[in-house]
């Protein structure tokens, strides 16, 4: 008898939690395991996907990272949990003020 309750019917939907985050600076990206899959995001588009405040204009939604700016070598330095909704990521260009939730790293990972 499994003691799993059947997806999709529980109050917390844990798939939508990851199990793993690893950042691979070799290859430049992330990878992150979820219960149901296995990602990898590559870290430039990672970083030019922030959309902190700096990066972002919060009033209008515009884009104030140019995407070019961000080098494509750019790695993680360190990774901080952020309750259990968001990690925030410390970018080796100095950045580190975006959040980034478990539903907008899926909804990423699903694009
Ligand atoms: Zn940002």
């Amino acid at each position: 008898m499994s003691m799993a309750p059947p997806k999709g019917e529980t109050g917390i939907i844990m798939s939508d939690i990851p199990i793993e985050m690893r950042a691979d600076r070799a290859e430049g990206v992330l990878h992150i395991a979820w219960e149901d899959r296995a990602s990898r995001l590559s870290l430039a588009d990672l970083r030019r996907r922030c959309e902190c405040a700096q990066c972002v204009n919060e009033w209008t939604g515009e884009r104030i990272l140019d995407p070019d700016s961000v080098a494509d070598d750019i790695v993680i330095d360190k990774m901080e949990l952020v309750g259990n909704y968001a990690v925030r990521i410390h970018w080796s260009d100095g950045h580190n003020s975006g959040l980034f939730t478990w539903s907008k790293l899926r909804e990423i990972c699903a694009s």
